[in-house]
């Protein structure tokens, strides 16, 4: 493999708080300080005027449905979505059919990512518990050493407090973050969009804030019972994001995620019946939405999450009360997070690009995020500046339930390396 050479970049490094017009140098699938005349000779270079150059964004909230749900996504078509959106490490979640909760159905994940078109590092994490039932803790040690980085029910919840907390007190000591999608499912039956006048004009059947709310708080009291790690998936409600800050100023050992679209979008947006706009947690109040911008500004939410759930257009194009719950986010994250938070409420570009690559990694303990040297060469270029119309037709993933589709969007992905291979450059996937 060539040695490369970034030339001329704006390169920003949150982890080392570097953010200079420079360059970058890889060889081998691995920053180093420089290259030697022969090298530089050799090397491939990329000149990246105008573009700013950060560590590939890692998302640890990901659904690529492989296995069984394949007509929605595969793992090699939501790399390549991951990788148009200058990601270079995802974190799968184990909802699939069937559910990850066996070190069979890990090792089948890993093969699958193995391949050779899986052009990013796709991580898998397992069940909480088993067939995602919520009554049987799933077998947490055969999954940590099949190599899962997290344990999650994401998509549900475990409802009993009791297996929740015996769930954390073996995770702890297999040393492996357990991920919590919070919602009381007593309190959200038959529920679709957030409980409130809106939903009531709507005639819609509302989720009440509180039913994530008392979770959360629960996880928080399970986590400082147990010493273990919690990180809190997808947080909407700005009750929770007030419970979680309490939390962390007592040292709590909780983490927390907030999504593009519950930072970009809320529940207005439903006024059409537009079902590219239900996900689960819903979109809530603009009160809400202020509350986890100020979360993410202070540190009570700690990264920024896709929660990228593809659905075809036939599944999507039913009744609201019917149609799934998610949406895409791969391949419009970084826009849609540099609008709501650099341009509209004056966030330091690198502190945002940080909630996008360290931040997320420190969470899991991957070996991502940063462009040290020595450090594994997965980089996003992207410009910060360009305005592009999102077909999400036109993208890479299988489904195109996009909120943003047919939008105008400023900040658009350049190329995305990873292992310091070019794996995605000028709108094609390139290996
Ligand atoms: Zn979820």
């Amino acid at each position: 493999m060539p040695s490369l050479w970034i030339a001329n970049a704006r390169v920003i490094d949150p982890a080392a708080q570097r953010d200079a017009a420079g360059s970058l140098f890889i060889r081998d699938g691995k920053f180093v300080p420089s290259l030697t005349a022969a090298d530089k000779k050799r090397a491939r270079k990329l000149d990246a005027r105008g573009l700013v150059a950060c560590p590939g964004l890692v998302d640890i909230h990901v659904h690529f449905r492989e296995p069984g749900q394949t007509h929605k996504e595969t793992i090699a078509t939501g790399s390549r979505a991951a990788a148009a959106g200058g990601f270079t490490t995802v974190v799968c979640m184990p909802n699939t059919s069937p559910p990850a909760d066996n070190a069979g159905t890990i090792q089948f994940i890993k093969d699958a990512a193995r391949r050779a078109n899986v052009v990013v590092k796709v991580l898998p994490t397992g069940c909480i518990t088993v067939g995602m039932k919520g009554q049987a803790l799933a077998p947490i040690g055969s999954l940590q050493r099949a190599g899962v980085v997290a344990i999650t029910d994401d998509g549900d919840c475990v409802q009993s407090n009791e297996l929740m907390r015996r769930a954390l007190e073996y995770a702890k000591m297999f040393d492996l973050p357990v991920m919590d999608h919070c919602q009381d499912a007593s309190m959200t039956v038959g529920a679709v969009m957030n409980e409130g006048v809106v939903s009531t004009r709507l005639g819609l059947r509302g989720w009440p804030h509180a039913a994530e709310d008392i979770i959360v708080a629960r996880n928080v009291i399970l986590a400082q019972s147990t010493g273990a790690h919690v990180h809190l998936q997808h947080i909407s409600s700005r009750f929770s994001v007030d419970v979680i800050r309490r939390a962390k100023a007592r040292g709590v050992p909780v983490t927390a995620e907030a999504t593009p679209h519950h930072l970009a979008l809320t529940e207005e947006s439903l006024g059409g019946y537009d079902t590219n706009f239900k996900m689960n947690p819903p979109l809530r109040t603009e009160a809400d939405r202020r509350a986890l911008i100020a979360g993410l500004r202070d540190g009570t939410l700690d990264c920024i999450c896709t929660d990228h759930a593809p659905h075809t257009p036939d599944e999507k194009d039913r009744e609201f009360d019917f149609a799934p719950n998610g949406i895409l986010g791969l391949e419009t994250s970084l826009a849609v997070s540099l609008g709501v938070l650099v341009r509209q409420n004056k966030f330091k570009l690198p502190f945002v690009l940080d909630l996008l690559t360290r931040q997320p990694a420190r969470i899991l303990k991957l070996p991502a995020g940063t462009l040290a040297e020595g450090a594994a060469a997965d980089v996003c270029l992207f410009d910060p500046d360009e305005q592009w119309t999102y077909d999400a037709r036109a993208g890479f993933s299988k489904s195109a339930n996009s909120p943003w589709h047919g939008q105008k969007l400023t900040g658009r992905v350049k190329s995305t390396i990873v292992d310091g291979r070019v794996v995605f450059a000028d709108g094609r996937i390139t290996t």
